[in-house]
């Protein structure tokens, strides 16, 4: 197994042991019916992708009409620090559409129907939003000739960071507070799944927290155990057929 999937195998496991340790909230959803639906939606979303990705990606990194602006940087230091800052600022703008364009919010509010947040909540998405997310990042690796290697290496510690901050891991505050200024964490994300309008409409950020820093988005709780996650239509039951309809069905 390479290193890559090694790693976020054992994130899952890591975050998943913490969290049952030490949970935030305390969940009155058994174990089972917390994780089944998201691990289901989870291996729809990475197969649906991985197939329609991979075919672009190889013809993207054999063409030679267009080298990427990124071409003419010698040093693989900075060539890789740059593609992750492109990589994670366009995923705060791909996240923030997706509270504002109403189209993709019907797709986008399958991720925000879960009431019991936890490590498998990030694989919670509608394959449509995974798939069509994939679509602009092609053209920035095109664009910008990022390379196979620093387009894993951020999408390995994405993967790794969204595990992170949807557990429901209890890191003590002032740890948590203090990680804020650099990276996405669960009292932050936390936020972002609020059932409040104004407080979901705060931290769109995946993994560094500049980007919510830098655009006024950027939203420390006072009192991240008195949030109430989910959506306020979300009190149903959704197995991940329903959610797969959501985007879809007439009232919600
Ligand atoms: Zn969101
Ligand atoms: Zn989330």
């Amino acid at each position: 197994m390479d290193w890559e999937s090694l790693a976020v195998i054992s994130s899952v496991f890591l975050f998943g042991f913490l969290e049952n340790l030490f949970p935030f909230f305390n969940f009155k959803q058994s174990f089972q019916s917390k994780t089944d639906t998201n691990l289901i939606l989870g291996i729809v979303n990475l197969t649906a992708s991985s197939l329609t990705t991979a075919l672009l990606l190889n013809w993207v990194w054999q063409q030679s009409i267009w080298q990427g602006f990124f071409h003419w940087i010698k040093s693989p230091l900075l060539g890789i620090a740059l593609s992750f800052l492109l990589l994670d600022a366009y995923m705060y703008i791909w996240h923030r559409w997706m509270h504002t364009i109403p189209i993709a919010w019907h797709f986008h509010k399958v991720h925000h129907t879960e009431v019991s947040m936890n490590t498998s909540t990030a694989y919670r998405f509608h394959p449509v939003e995974a798939i069509a997310s994939n679509i602009p990042k092609l053209f920035l690796v095109l664009l910008f000739g990022i390379t196979p290697r620093y387009l894993l290496f951020y999408e390995t510690l994405l993967a790794i960071e969204l595990i992170f901050h949807h557990s429901n891991w209890a890191i003590p505050r002032q740890i948590d507070k203090f990680l804020s200024y650099i990276i996405v964490t669960p009292n932050c994300h936390r936020v972002h799944h609020s059932e409040s309008l104004k407080e979901s409409q705060s931290n769109y950020a995946s993994f560094l927290s500049i980007w919510d820093r830098l655009f006024n988005s950027y939203y420390y709780p006072q009192y991240p155990d008195k949030i109430k996650l989910g959506l306020h239509e979300s009190y149903q039951k959704f197995n991940s057929l329903s959610l797969l309809m959501l985007p879809f069905a007439k009232k919600f």
